[in-house]
């Protein structure tokens, strides 16, 4: 007998009731309703009398007895309604399903325990759908001042799979097999964090003796929730780097001196440095790399992943930058183009949009070696693209792709290419463990010296004029302005209807010839996009209306004012990388959110957010809070957030122990051999069998 039973093992629970648990909650072994935990507790020794009862009370429990029983014809059908009287008062039970089978299982006169939430109307007091049982068999129970209410669906409350039926199911199940019940840590484990042991920690979850014991048993099973999807991530990562062998970078040579010494037009921040040295380290040992480096808008990426570009050609491989939007494609073509100029490295660009002539060129030159780096979006992941020999491959903006597409990369060599994956959209450092906890990574927490903080005002949209004047003092400086409209796919013609709208209205503020108006949105080819946005970038337009295309990765820094229309409508990563638009260059920048004054809480967060503060990881932080983490950029395909009792932002102090506690059991003994690891190692055989995690990273 072992908890892989499936629960019909357990007393009371037949295959209809178990298919039924299966399909609403996905419980099927006995270690999955083991698993399944109360989301609260109610005291079930205290007594109300009914004259005690007040209309704001919520849940009660009551001693009496049902003196009548009748059906009461109501709009459509009836309900059933019975007399409740105790010493004191009457009051009445009511309900609405399942009358008759209801009404024949009452006995009346007989002295019941009811509890349930309790109804106010008319003077009247009444439970719908009480909990019912005899006294007689509420005695043979042990009642405790901490009840299990555990999570249910309408579907089981209407088949009759009440909370009470619950309870005893896993009351049974805890009686059957409380035996078999094994621990899983280590016996230093539980010493060092005082920890309580599993058994007692299951049947204090479930059936808590006091508030301080639930407390204990809570925090031993989040702990060891959080150990063992650490110690997969962890062994994972070990695995990746010890059995799959990475491209050695051994030389930095000609090509990285020479551009370091002659063509890098500013010092690197210490930051980037780091950075630069931590990537090194990898791709000079053995192993592959697998990196993200998270940087906030206008931190330097670029340079970092052109310079891990160049050590992979010193050492003669080719390398490939692979991103999200055409535009931001070709405008890391242009950048690397223009920093390479008279270097003898080949570069070239390859979208949906190259023709068909200069594609056929750019698979010959990329098959025999003779172009060195290819810039692109998605076009790079066909089949006809093939490497020479791919060293590196970096991904710019992550979340933009999925996790096939990574993989699909990969396979195009014999050995796996480095990977750097390179993000803007910062993730708290606790959620990147686990969203990421397989994967090293660098930060560049620095943003290049002589930057100015983006001045972030809030503006209704009554204040319009006022903020079309300040535009035109700012064009009349010589800079240059976004106006941003918000992009809802279900609404687009909506959305496209507002942008013509905005568009429109500004056009006539701002009149040619004076003014020079750029418009960019999503329904455009990609050649006129790509039009339109040279003609802001090299300052023939001083204004650019656009929808949200603009917001990975455009760089014109002579553009100082970022107008963010609708602003409530926008989620907080995006305005942060909206505004990371402006303030590239060394005048004063301005981020101006308009609104309407209709505002929800949340929105009012969020601009209030944007106004305080410009930090990435700040406003990363407010994310998480307001929208959980399965909803944060690049975590949705991400199995680890499916966690039973844990919580990645709660529980961050026990993350960080568990995460430090997986490295250090790893360390004395990476494949869990020794014997004081036994219980460990069973575990973890056991949950990665079942885990998401391998196949959902990376
Ligand atoms: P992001 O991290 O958002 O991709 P970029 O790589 O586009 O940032 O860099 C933003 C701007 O900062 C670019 O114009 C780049 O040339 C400049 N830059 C990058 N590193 C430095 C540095 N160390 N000193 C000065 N300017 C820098
Ligand atoms: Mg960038």
């Amino acid at each position: 007998m072992n908890l892989s039973y499936p629960i019909t093992y357990i007393k009371g629970i037949s295959v209809q009731r178990a298919t039924l648990l299966y399909t609403e909650l996905g419980i099927k072994t006995c270690n999955d309703l083991l698993n399944f935990f109360p989301f609260r507790y109610i005291d079930k020794t205290a007594f109300y009398a009914i004259k005690d009862l007040q209309p704001n009370t919520s849940e009660v429990q009551i001693v009496g007895k049902i003196t009548r029983v009748k059906s009461v014809a109501q709009k459509r059908g009836s309900r059933l309604v019975a007399t409740f009287q105790d010493a004191t008062g009457s009051m009445e039970l009511v309900w609405f399903k399942g009358q008759k089978w209801i009404k024949d299982s009452l006995k009346i006169n007989e002295p019941y325990v009811v509890y349930g939430k309790l109804n106010h109307y008319n003077g009247n007091f009444s439970i719908p759908h009480p909990e019912l049982e005899l006294v007689t068999e509420y005695k043979k129970k042990l009642q405790t001042k901490m009840q299990p209410v555990y999570p249910s669906t309408e579907k089981l409350t209407n088949s009759g799979v009440s909370n009470k039926m619950m309870r005893t199911y896993i009351q049974n199940l805890l009686q059957q097999f409380f035996e078999v019940i094994e621990e899983s840590l280590s016996q230093e484990i539980i010493n060092d964090f005082k920890l309580m042991g599993k058994r007692e920690a299951l049947l204090n979850a479930h059936f808590p003796k006091s508030q301080e014991n639930l407390a204990k048993a809570q925090n031993r099973l989040k702990f060891e929730e959080l150990f063992f999807i650490q110690l997969q991530l962890l062994r994972k990562k070990l695995i990746n780097k010890t059995k799959i062998k990475g491209f050695v970078f051994e030389n930095v040579g000609a090509v990285f001196n020479q551009f370091y010494s002659e063509k890098l037009p500013f010092e690197l921040t210490n930051a980037q440095k780091r950075v630069l040295k931590e990537i090194r380290k990898d791709v000079a040992s053995n192993a592959h790399m697998n990196r993200l480096l998270q940087g906030d808008v206008g931190s330097g990426k670029t340079i970092v992943a052109l310079l891990t570009m160049l050590l992979a050609i010193d050492n003669g491989f080719q390398a490939t930058i692979m991103a999200p939007t055409e535009i931001l494609a070709t405008q890391h073509y242009h950048a690397i183009s223009e920093l390479l100029v008279d270097m003898e490295v080949n570069v070239d660009l390859l979208t949906g949009s190259v023709r068909t002539k200069k594609r056929r060129e750019i698979h010959q030159n990329l098959e025999d070696g003779t172009l060195h780096i290819l810039i692109g979006t998605h076009a790079l992941l066909e089949d006809k693209v093939k490497f020479k020999n791919l060293g590196v491959a970096i991904i710019d903006e992550q979340h933009r792709f999925g996790v096939a597409q990574r993989a699909k990369l990969w396979s195009k060599n014999s050995l796996p290419p480095h990977i750097l994956v390179m993000t803007a959209t910062p993730i708290p450092r606790t959620l990147a463990m686990s969203v990421y906890g397989d994967l090293d990574v660098s930060v560049i927490d620095e943003l290049p010296p002589g930057r100015k903080e983006v001045k972030t005002v809030h503006r209704f949209d009554s204040n319009r004029l006022s903020v079309f004047k300040f535009m035109r003092d700012e064009i009349d400086k010589g800079r240059q302005v976004y106006i941003v409209y918000p992009l809802i796919q279900e609404s687009e013609a909506m959305d496209y209807k507002d942008l013509m709208d905005g568009y429109e209205s500004i056009a006539r503020d701002f009149p040619s010839p004076k003014y020079q108006i750029s418009i960019v949105h999503g329904q455009m080819k990609p050649a006129d996009k790509e039009h339109e946005m040279q003609r802001f970038v090299k300052g023939e337009t001083q204004i650019m209306v656009a929808t949200t295309v603009i917001e990975v990765g455009v760089n014109v820094p002579n553009a100082s004012v970022m107008i963010i229309e609708s602003a409530e409508r926008f989620g907080l990563s995006q305005l942060h990388q909206l505004r990371g638009r402006v303030g590239r260059g060394a005048d004063q920048s301005y981020c101006i959110l308009l609104s309407s004054y209709k505002l929800s809480e949340e929105g009012k967060t969020r601009l209030k957010t944007m106004v305080e503060t410009t930090d990435g990881f700040k406003i990363a932080e407010v994310d998480l809070k307001l929208r959980g983490p399965g909803n944060l950029m690049g975590t949705q395909q991400s199995g680890v957030l499916n966690l039973k009792i844990a919580d990645v932002v709660k529980d961050s102090k026990i993350l960080v122990a568990a995460r430090n506690t997986a490295i250090a059991v790893l360390q004395e003994d990476s494949d869990l051999s020794k014997p004081e690891n036994l219980n460990i190692k069973k575990t973890y055989l056991e949950v990665s069998k079942n885990s998401k995690i391998w196949s959902n990273i990376s």
